[in-house]
This record gives structure tokens, sequence and C-alpha cells, in this order.
């Protein structure tokens, strides 16, 4: 052990860590306190969208800390302007809210929603979710998240969050009642094991919540920004969702999440929504920055070139070891084991030498990527041999 471990105890106790401290990193790779190098494909949860410390995030940030960092979301700064044109530009949204977490932004969707409601449809407020669904760990967003244990782990829960069963319409029909305003989804559960709610199940969704006449919600903090190949994951379906949450990518890695409605939508008065942070020029700039890089002309056809490597090659490790296949959308996958190993091969991989390897287990059978979404051909291809190196150092050779 090669850190100063002497304030580990400081620290609340959130999860097992494991005995290492990253002190660089770079692109896909990152490096501990011992030198040992280990190839990224967790980027912070798919928030690293360029990798670790990419050149013009950096640049932005410094360039931005020694002029403005925060004159107070009281006043119009430049960086929040550009950013929200930009996000405005592209999307089917006409006013942006900015927020410093993915569920800060959640809150904002379910707050824009009942005040909507309260406007529009007589105090309506409740929101169907979804079974397994993740919307964040504020009170209200594991409210309306579906995660098994959630309902009674800080009982009682904010009320009014429904759940229904993905890819399942009469399931979200037989729950909507006059006490109904929106519908809030995930287009891929992340959490969950990667579901992609199906363009048909969208579609259908988009239509049922129209005739009658509730909101459509799109929780795009996981899928946003690229991940699934589209700059937004509601272009697959071609719907016009009429709230979506931006986190995450959003940001490359600093605290920068958004709440985008439509104009008909955007019912917040003065003194209603707010934050001492929210749209800080330091954060939105590193925004701008990113979002130049993801919507430059090429970047999202090389995300689905990457994609189609990634899924190949984890297919082709499904067939080799006997597991269930794979499944995901852009560089959003998982690779689905025929037993419940994934934690076992996540530490394998990790301890791999000379180069370890990050990966992510959100379930027992399942292992999940996220890699950035630049990662290169060859870190593609390394990945897989690591990865296979790692089942074998589980399972025995093949
Ligand atoms: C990560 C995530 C959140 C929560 O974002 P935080 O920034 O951790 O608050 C919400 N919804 C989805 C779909 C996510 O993947």
């Amino acid at each position: 052990m090669d850190f100063d471990r002497s304030g580990v105890n400081a620290l609340m106790e959130i999860t097992n860590r494991p005995e290492l401290v990253f002190a660089r990193g770079w692109g896909s790779w990152l490096e501990d306190s011992a030198g040992k190098r280990y190839l990224d494909f967790v980027q912070g949860w798919a928030v690293n969208c360029l990798g670790h410390c990419p050149a013009p995030v950096v640049a932005a940030l410094s360039a931005q800390a020694g002029r403005l960092i925060n004159p107070s979301p009281a006043f119009y700064n430049q960086p929040a302007i550009d950013l929200a044109k930009r996000l405005v530009s592209v999307s089917c949204f006409d006013r942006i809210f900015f927020a410093n977490s993915g569920a800060e932004a959640n809150e904002g969707a379910i707050k824009l929603a009942r005040k909507w409601g309260r406007l529009h449809r007589k105090g309506a407020y409740k929101i169907i979710t979804f079974d397994h669904s993740f919307h964040g760990r504020t009170l209200a967003t594991m409210s309306a998240s579906g995660k098994p244990g959630w309902d009674t782990l800080f009982a009682p829960q904010v009320d009014g969050f429904p759940k229904a069963v993905l890819n399942d319409l009469e399931s979200v029909r037989v729950l909507i009642d006059d006490r109904t305003v929106a519908v809030m989804l995930e287009p891929v559960q992340g959490e969950a094991g990667v579901i992609p709610a199906t363009v048909e199940f969208l579609r259908q969704l988009r239509q049922l919540t129209e005739a009658a006449g509730l909101l459509l919600i799109l929780d795009e903090v996981q899928t946003g920004m690229g991940r699934t190949g589209t700059l937004f994951a509601y272009e697959h379906a071609d719907i016009t969702p009429d709230i979506i949450t931006l986190g995450k990518g959003i940001g490359g890695g600093v605290p920068l999440s958004a709440l985008c409605a439509r104009e008909a939508v955007s019912c917040f008065q003065p003194g209603d929504q707010g934050g001492t942070y929210n749209g800080n020029p330091l954060m939105a700039a590193a925004g701008v920055a990113i979002f130049d890089i993801l919507t430059a002309p090429g970047f999202l056809a090389s995300v689905n070139e990457r994609a189609a490597q990634l899924s190949e090659g984890l297919l082709a490790l499904s067939s080799k070891w006997g597991m269930r296949g794979e499944r995901g959308a852009g560089l959003l996958r998982a690779l689905v084991l025929d037993r419940g190993d994934a934690v076992a091969i996540v530490e394998a991989a990790r301890a791999l030498t000379p180069d370890g390897l990050l990966l992510n287990s959100p379930r027992p059978e399942l292992l999940r990527f996220m890699p950035a979404l630049n990662v290169s051909a060859d870190e593609v291809a390394r990945m897989l041999a690591y990865l296979d190196e790692a089942v074998r150092k589980v399972r025995g050779p093949r």
C-alpha cells in the first residue's frame, strides 16, 4: 500500500472501496499511487464521456476559473446562455434549467410536472414510473425509482409514484387515473442491467400519454449526450417527449445536469426553482466544450463504430464461455453471464498485471460497459483480451 491511509476513517463509509488510490487519469486510462495502469470501462459510471482529463475541458475550466466562477444564479452568465442555446438548437426543447446532479435534474422534472398538473390538470400529481428504474438518491427520486428495497429504506416515501412494468403498455394504462400527470422512464434502464425500452413501447407510450393529456418525461441522465449513438436516446424512437433530464456525460466529469422542457410545459415562475450553484459559469463552460466535441461532424459515427466492435467482441466472448449474450445501445452495453460470478470477474480484472481493467457489475450475473465515447479501436480490442483473461482467472481455462 503506498498511499496515506491515516484519514480513511474520517470518510463516511458509503461503499466498499478497494485498497487503492487513483492519482491521475488520461483518456481511457487511470494510474494508481503505485504506478499501476488500469484500462477504464466504467469512467465514473458513464460520466467521463471524453475520458479522463480531456484537454479541451481542462482548458475551458482553467480559462473560466481565472475569469468568473459564480456570480450567482440571480444573474445571467455567458457560458450558461451559450450551453442552453446549444441544447435547444439540437433538440425538441425550448427551455433549459441547469442543475448539479442527475437526481437534482429529476427532482426539477418532478416539480415541473406537478406544477403543470396544478395549472392544467386540476392538481393531478402522480407520475407513473417503472419497476427496477433508477432516478437518483434524493427522497423523491428514490421514491420514483423502482429499485427493490428502496420503498422501505428511508420510509416513508414521497407519495405519488405508482410503478408499471417496462415494455408493457397495459401495465401503464391501468394505473392512469384523474390524479395522474405524467409518465417517467429511462430509455434504457441502466442500473437495472442495461434493459432498453423498445422503440415500439416508446412510441405507444407517447401516443397513450398524448391521448390522455399526460406529460412524457424521459430520464436521459445516462442515455443522453451521445451515449447510445444518437445525441439523445429519444431520437431512436423518433418521438417528442415533453421533458428530458440530462446528467453524467453533459459535464464530462464535473457536476452538471440539465432539465429540458418544451415551451408549453415550462411553467416555473420566479421562486419555484433554484439553487446556489445552478448554471454556474465554471461547469457550464465545461459543458460547452463537451457539447462542441460531441456534435462535431463524424463524432457520433465513430461512437457507433466502436459500439459495433464492442458488441461483436462481447458476443464472441459470450459464445466462447457459454454465456447468455450481450445487449445495450451504443456504448452502454452489458454482457449477460450464465452464472453469478460477475463480482469475482470485476475483481480479477482489476487485479490483472501489468495493466488492470476496470469494469462494473450492476447485478451478480451481469457486466456493464460504459467506456469513454472517444475510446479507440485498440482500447476496445485490449479490453476484450483483458476480459477474456479475467474470466479465465475466475473460471479456469477453456
Ligand atoms: C446516474 C443516474 C441518475 C442519478 O444521477 P446523479 O448525478 O448520481 O444524481 C439518475 N437517473 C439515471 C438514469 C442515472 O443513470
